[in-house]
């Protein structure tokens, strides 16, 4: 059994609320009632009310970027799971901006996947090692490390997406190649396995993220192992990511 691909938009701080009203309702003409994959775009949060008003009764899904662990309480600036729910069926959580630049730790990462959970929310869960461990040959050991911890104590949930994105990968343009998103992917499922049996093995999409674009997209979906992508800037162009989603769906439809 493989499971259902995914691919998602990430758009960061990109995006006013009517920018996001546009590409949306663009991305539904392209992308409504694609069938292979599943297509999340995940806009600010600012801007993920009136998405989810134009993604309403089509097949595309809304996401929020991060979110907190605690339903309220006194965390300025934060937006909780309790007030996502009804906005959005997915949450990126521990993407490595907010692990390098916020100062996201693996245990909260834990308490935030624990708590979307709780809430009824999937998770798009992000690991991935820097350019140091992959010139040092420890990749695997970093994101191992990175996925038992940031899923310690936690059940089998199906509501579980892993996205291996190499943080060297990441914005710059140099995506990982087919084969060492292939390796790392597979390693992942054996993780999963250890961890959930055969239900962690076959049933969480596994995807890769790091400058994913509509020309390299081929090559990463023919993988056995990856099931599709968590997209950055290529997200924020209409042609590219509905055909990265396209090619996905295809090239997953006939496997
Ligand atoms: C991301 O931010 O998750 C990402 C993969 O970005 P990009 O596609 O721009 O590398």
């Amino acid at each position: 059994m493989l499971p259902i691909p995914l691919v998602a938009g990430n758009w960061k701080m990109n995006t006013t609320i009517s920018e996001a009203r546009s590409l949306s309702a663009s991305l539904i003409e392209e992308l409504n009632g694609l069938s292979g994959t599943e297509v999340v775009l995940c806009p600010p949060f600012v801007s993920l009310e009136p998405v989810a008003d134009i993604l309403r009764g089509s097949s595309l899904k809304v996401g929020a970027q991060n979110m907190h662990y605690e339903d309220n309480g006194a965390y300025t600036g934060e937006v909780s799971p309790h007030m996502l729910l009804g906005l959005c069926q997915f949450v990126i959580l521990g993407h490595s901006e907010r692990r390098t630049l916020f100062g996201e730790t693996d245990e909260i990462v834990n308490r935030k996947v624990q708590k979307a959970f709780q809430s009824g929310l999937n998770v798009i869960l992000c690991v991935g090692e820097g350019f140091e461990a992959r010139q040092d040959g420890t990749e695997e050991a970093v994101v191992s490390h990175s996925l038992f911890a940031s899923l310690k104590g936690i059940p089998f949930s199906k509501e579980l997406v892993v996205a291996y994105e190499p943080i060297w990968a990441i914005g710059t343009g140099l995506a990982a190649t087919s084969n060492e998103a292939q390796k790392m992917i597979a390693f992942i499922r054996g993780l999963l396995h250890h961890m959930y049996g055969s239900l962690g093995s076959t049933s969480v999409p596994i995807v890769y993220g790091g400058s994913v674009s509509d020309s390299n997209i081929t090559d990463f979906v023919s993988e056995p192992d990856i099931d599709g992508a968590l997209v950055g800037g290529a997200s924020l162009k209409v042609e590219q990511f509905a055909q990265i989603a396209k090619i996905t769906a295809r090239i997953r439809n006939s496997s």
